[in-house]
């Protein structure tokens, strides 16, 4: 990681605009890139699809912003027009990716383009920049009112909606119970916006205790420490027997773990025989309680191995996953924080620069110096 010179962005397109970005933020799913995880990255490209700024230019075609707007804009690039556009599934646009082939290959179709998110999802340049090219404007870009800062509204971007559809895959009702794995940014706003829809109890499962900390003050989680105790009896403790109604996977293919399985992915996926390390995602398949929702917001690339599809089989579990349909979540929880049901900005640990990108790489990935989430100034 390194932070270069590079030409200004242009127009490309006539419905593109250019943003000047003021905040951008490091992503979990930035980490997968990081570790060497997300394949047909190359030198040179530019990362970050958590960023917000001020229209500094618009194509002929861009009618909803101007230069001089300050806006957000969502990490994936849908059309607003296409088959799926048009049904809301936004993170599977099918005219936002101009790479569609090599996604067609992998997945069986294509699925949308993404800021600075490898070639596979379209190969656009990110926004960990000064500026940014920003393909479809008027439908990927949300104005943001005077009443909210940069920091309050950069989140809508990505991990407020990618932890509020995490919560609502969960079909939650009133009393359930919710357990969430990983205490990131993605798990605490996931455990949050489960208290926002009406979730009675959130348990928070983690290893590192000021993360835990956040857990019990921002969404009142109790909490789980893995490395500690045994997860499966300390969740049945705490549920009656039964196991929580849903789990939240907020940890995706780096899961950690002292378990065999959990050693048996690192040496898969050190040799390249597995992609992703499932060990959450399989402990929670098991803790769930029977009947329940497993809801994955943690980002797979890949193939699991050893996954316990029977034990879900069995159990008649409900699995719901997916890239967050994120303009579909930007508006209404742009209202959730101006009317103050939720303060997106109390998980920040480290607000730096674009200088310091590099650093700012290595803490968030090592965990160090209780970094949470690091934002950047241009
Ligand atoms: P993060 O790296 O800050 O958090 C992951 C957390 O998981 C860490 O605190 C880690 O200690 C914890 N963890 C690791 N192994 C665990 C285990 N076995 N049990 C419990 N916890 C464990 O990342 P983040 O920014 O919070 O992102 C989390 C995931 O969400 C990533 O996979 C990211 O790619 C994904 N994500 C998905 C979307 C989407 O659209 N679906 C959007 C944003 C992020
Ligand atoms: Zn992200
Ligand atoms: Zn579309």
């Amino acid at each position: 990681m390194r932070v270069e010179s590079v030409p200004k962005p242009r127009i490309l397109h006539p419905k593109d605009a250019i943003v000047r970005v003021t905040l951008s933020a490091i992503c979990g799913s930035d980490l997968h890139i990081y570790g060497g995880f997300i394949p047909t990255m190359k030198p040179g490209d530019i990362l970050g699809h958590e960023f917000m700024g001020v229209v500094d230019e618009v194509g002929p075609l861009v009618t909803h912003v101007k230069p001089g707007d300050r806006v957000v804009v969502a990490f994936s690039i849908a059309c607003g027009e296409c088959f799926f556009c048009q049904k809301s599934l936004w993170a599977l646009c099918e005219r936002s990716n101009p790479n569609r082939f090599l996604s067609r290959t992998l997945f069986g179709y294509p699925t949308s383009g993404l800021f600075g998110y490898s070639r596979i999802f379209g190969g656009y340049a990110g926004g960990q920049a000064e500026y940014v090219r920003v393909p479809f404007a008027d439908v990927g870009t949300l104005k943001i009112p005077d009443a909210l800062s940069d920091e309050q509204a950069l989140f809508l971007s990505d991990i407020f909606p990618t932890g509020y559809m995490a919560a609502e895959n969960c079909g939650i009702r009133v009393g359930d119970v919710v357990a969430v794995w990983g205490c990131g940014p993605v798990g605490l706003l996931a455990m949050k916006s489960a208290r926002l829809q009406g979730a009675a109890e959130i348990i928070a499962i983690d290893r590192f205790s000021d993360r835990l900390q956040l857990a019990r003050t921002f969404a009142r989680a109790r909490t789980i420490d893995y490395t500690q105790v045994d997860v499966l009896k300390a969740l049945r403790r705490m549920t009656d027997g039964r196991g929580p109604d849903a789990c939240i996977d907020a940890v995706g293919m780096e899961a950690h773990g002292r378990t065999v399985d959990a050693w048996y992915d690192r040496v898969k996926q050190a040799l390249y025989m597995e992609t992703d390390r499932a060990h959450a995602l399989r402990q929670m398949i098991r803790a769930c309680r029977n009947g329940g929702t497993i809801s994955i917001p943690g980002v797979y690339s890949g193939t699991v191995d050893k996954f316990p599809l029977g034990v879900a089989f069995a159990k008649g579990l409900t699995l719901k996953m997916g890239q967050t349909h994120i303009h579909k979540y930007m508006r209404p929880l742009l209202n959730r924080i101006l009317n103050r049901e939720i303060d997106p900005t109390a998980i920040i640990s480290h607000r730096l620069t674009l200088n310091d990108a590099p650093d700012a790489y290595r803490m968030f990935q090592r965990k160090q110096h209780h970094c949470t989430k690091v934002v950047l100034k241009p």
